[in-house]
């Protein structure tokens, strides 16, 4: 029977060890949510590194055993690889690169040495397991050469990528010195997924411009297959919110939080630590607001969430810095006995909590630099079940491209910025209600469980429509 083989960086699940023995914790994120239909049915299976480095071949052996059970296979990286791999080639050339970050990027070739290493790694440990027939779906960022190292193996292999984060427009693509190298790699798919119109066009602009290939449309001719280059904006659980947002569990955090800010309107703003999410520039935004409205003193608060990660690179250890030191300098200006103007976490929380807060907050604002979707914009959507509540939304974010009847605004200006939270403030009930109850539409509409759908779908059309030409 023909199966699909989902590949990933990471798999979703976390490993623990509890008296010695393994715990696994299936990862509750969008994608697993949205792929566990897909990899948890009869032979499938998710291909990915397990998160931790194991060295011991028996522990090896016992934790591939385990994952087994969940349908999972693991690739094994040494500390090396991912150094190299990860924090290297992805994280310090791609992402940047990719997030318009052109200036941070770090281009030395031991990254893009490990970056093949490991692409090779993850394609063994397909082949290992592919049969003829067999759907693999390769996911992000960190894997681009290997629908293409896949194709040289496999050369009828149906074969889909995705990716998660942005594609750049040519000029800041060309920037990498090993640009054609990775789109030849992609180019292995037969179907490519990007979040946005524009990831698209970007990606097909550069094949034309660096590898002289026709398109039409958006379909590539690669050495006479046709490759499709698509749109599918990823959703989330929509259900999932919703769900909560009524359990008593959430409600009683809702009550306890509401009886703690009292009268204060929140504003909730929930990132990873990252210098493409915009938090100092939304931070100078809600700055000038205060500013520009006096009355807001003692009435509004902003809850701001950093999710930790990476903060002993020193890029992120300087954003962190520079968070605590904006955060400290407003919150020392305008505070009162009784009241200060922002409530910063450096820390995650669990679902539950992030549930009510979502449930709590008068103002979402999302104000990425860069963000190929931004999934917390959708789960403040999907969790107003009452359909008040208002989104501020950067126009950089995959998301603003569906969310139209959020606030649109420019990430770089503080001036809007501080006006959209004033008219986020003002707006009346029904308009709330009318813009909320139009994107809740949207999110239920193109869910996760609709977007995994879609895309298994279309290149099943895409290698029929391949076939037919022969
Ligand atoms: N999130 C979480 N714990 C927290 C705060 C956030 O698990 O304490 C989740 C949040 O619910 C969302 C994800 O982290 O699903 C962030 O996704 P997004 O697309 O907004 O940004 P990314 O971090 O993927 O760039």
């Amino acid at each position: 029977m023909r199966k699909t083989i989902i590949v990933s960086n990471r798999l979703p699940v976390k490993i623990t060890r509890k008296n010695g023995e393994i715990v696994l914790t299936p990862s509750e994120g969008g994608l697993a949510t949205g792929l566990g239909s897909v990899y948890r049915e009869g032979n499938n299976v998710w291909i990915g590194w397990p998160g931790q480095e194991v060295t011991d071949v028996m522990e090896q052996t016992e934790l591939k055993t385990e994952l087994a059970k969940l349908n999972l296979l693991p690739v094994y990286l040494t500390a090396e690889e991912i150094n190299q791999f990860y924090e290297g080639f992805s994280n310090e050339i791609l992402w940047p690169i990719f997030h318009y970050m052109s200036t941070y990027a770090r281009y030395e070739q031991s990254y893009w040495d490990f970056y093949i290493r490991v692409n090779e790694k993850f394609k063994e440990a397909i082949l290992a397991v592919a049969e003829p027939g067999d759907v693999i779906w390769v996911q992000d960022y960190q894997l681009l050469l290997l629908p293409g190292m896949l194709r040289a193996d496999l050369p009828d292999a149906s074969i889909g990528f995705f990716q998660h984060i942005p594609f750049p427009s040519y000029e800041l693509f060309r920037l990498i010195p090993w640009r054609v190298e990775l789109l030849n790699g992609i180019l292995g798919a037969d179907l490519i997924g990007f979040h946005t119109f524009d990831d698209a066009r970007h990606f097909i602009g550069s094949c034309v411009r660096l590898l002289a290939y026709h398109a039409s449309a958006n379909t590539i001719t690669v050495n006479d297959r046709s490759v499709m280059v698509e749109t599918f904006p990823m959703g989330i659980d929509n259900r999932k919110f919703e769900s909560l947002s009524s359990t008593a569990g959430v409600q009683n955090q809702v009550q306890v939080l509401a009886k703690r800010f009292q009268d204060i309107r929140i504003i909730l703003s929930i990132d990873r630590l990252d210098y493409s999410k915009g938090i100092l520039q939304r931070l100078q935004g809600f700055d000038l607001f205060l500013q520009n409205n006096p009355w807001a003193i003692e009435k509004v608060g902003l809850a701001m969430i950093i999710v930790p990660s990476r903060d002993t690179v020193p890029r992120y250890k300087e954003l962190r810095d520079q968070i605590d030191q904006l955060v400290g300098n407003i919150n020392a200006r305008y505070r009162t006995m009784g009241w200060s103007p922002i409530h910063y976490f450096y820390r995650s929380f669990p679902l539950e909590i992030l549930a009510a807060l979502y449930n709590l907050a008068d103002i979402c604002l999302v104000t990425p630099m860069r963000d190929g979707m931004n999934l917390v914009a959708k789960e403040y959507v999907a969790s107003r079940i009452h359909n008040n509540g208002v989104l501020i939304l950067s126009e950089m974010a995959g998301a603003s491209k569906e969310l139209i009847d959020a606030i649109v605004v420019n990430p770089n200006d503080a001036n809007a910025i501080a006006a959209a939270i004033d008219e986020a403030l003002e707006m009346s009930l029904p308009e709330q209600q009318h813009r909320m109850k139009s994107m809740r539409q949207i999110v239920a509409k193109f869910n996760v469980h609709h977007w995994v759908k879609l895309f298994m779908a279309t290149l099943d059309d895409v290698k029929k429509t391949q076939q037919s030409m022969l």
